[in-house]
């Protein structure tokens, strides 16, 4: 399959006409690139999951261009999810709710309920908008590898595989939606992400977290948030997260570089670049830079033939918790703590 790179200024209608014809176009938005398809065709959600080579129990997020819509997809929507909804949407979240019918159960993974995302990115409500039906949704990665952050990344994965790719630039947050569960009496956040536990407890008090989100779930377990079950976010190098105080994880990770000379090995750091012999990239200096960078410093060690990765983490206030989430589960949650 020949795969166009369109622009996202002009090319708009062609995208939106190819997502009418049934078929396949990666797409920016604020938090990762989506691989979309009409969320009303069984067939088009089928070729996400097999372009992805995604397991088909992993749902997909139905993207609308305007928070009105959502009455379209779901039903059942609370007073608390009006709230999260007219405070945060368009923005980085997720809210689960009931599906409406018109959804079929190829995008919901069997689910009677539907992931449901206004972005905020200009490009992509746009594009969904030129659809004219709303957008079936997971990020447009080979299933298993980090998220893309700019279409470098897609044209990487999916070149070959897909219709279009709509190339807008760098994404601004750099991770997944913040995915909170409605359905629920007590609303529980399944997923953290930019709209994070602080500001979604303003709105809702009594909001929970998953226990899921910085754990492995076994594999005969039926995860909450399905995608938690599979492998994410695995870059081939081998990451160890090494979490503490700065000093202790600078003087631990010069330790790890000499006991591993012979392999070629990477630095994510966080605070100062003080090691020789690694390959250092920057992670940024707060938790929000480092959402930014992380799925791009873990595609350039990759790119860099990079066989082990040390990365720098101190705590998980504010964007921590899902810079967290993200790299416990690239780490395969080997963690050093000092
Ligand atoms: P991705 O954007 O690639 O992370 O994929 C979407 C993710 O949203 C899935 O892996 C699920 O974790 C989550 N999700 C989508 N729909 C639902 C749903 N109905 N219930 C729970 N989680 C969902
Ligand atoms: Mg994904």
């Amino acid at each position: 399959m020949k795969t166009l790179i369109l622009n996202d200024s002009t090319d708009i209608p062609v995208a939106g006409r190819i997502i009418r014809d049934g078929g396949l176009v990666a797409f920016p938005t604020e938090t990762v690139y989506g691989l979309g398809a009409s969320a009303y065709s069984d067939t088009a959600a089928k070729k996400i999951y097999a372009a992805k080579g995604r397991p088909s129990d992993n749902p997909l997020i139905v993207h609308i261009c305007d928070a009105a819509k959502l009455c379209d997809v779901a039903r059942d929507v609370s007073d608390a999810a009006k709230t999260v909804i007219d405070r945060f949407m368009p923005g980085p979240i997720t809210v689960i709710l009931k599906k409406k019918a018109c959804i079929p159960d190829s995008v919901t993974g069997g689910l009677g309920t539907v992931g449901i995302r206004c972005p905020e990115n200009p490009v992509a409500r746009e594009f969904i908008r030129a659809a004219g039906v709303p957008v079936a949704a997971p990020s447009a990665n080979i299933s298993g590898k980090p998220s893309p952050t700019s279409a470098r990344h897609v044209i990487d994965d999916m070149m070959g595989k897909i219709d279009a790719v709509i190339d807008g630039g760098d994404c601004t947050v750099g991770l997944e939606s913040t995915i909170v569960d409605m359905t629920a009496d007590i609303p529980v956040i399944l997923r953290p992400g930019a709209v994070t536990y602080d500001m979604l407890k303003e709105v809702i008090p009594d909001i929970l977290i998953d226990k899921n989100i910085l754990d492995t779930v076994a594999d005969n377990e039926a995860p909450k948030c399905p995608g938690t079950k599979y492998k994410h976010y695995s870059p081939d190098a081998d990451v160890f997260v090494i979490e503490g105080e700065k000093e202790k994880v600078q003087v631990k990770i010069k330790e790890l570089i000499k006991e591993n000379a012979a392999k070629r090995v990477g630095v994510l750091f966080m605070y100062d670049a003080v090691y020789d012999d690694a390959v250092m990239l920057c992670a940024g200096r707060d938790n929000k830079e480092y959402a930014h960078n992380l799925f791009n410093a873990l595609r350039e060690f990759d790119r860099l033939g990079i066989e082990l990765v040390f990365a720098e983490f101190s705590d998980d206030t504010g964007y921590g918790l899902a810079v967290k989430n993200r790299l416990y589960k690239a780490a395969g949650h080997k963690v050093i703590y000092v």
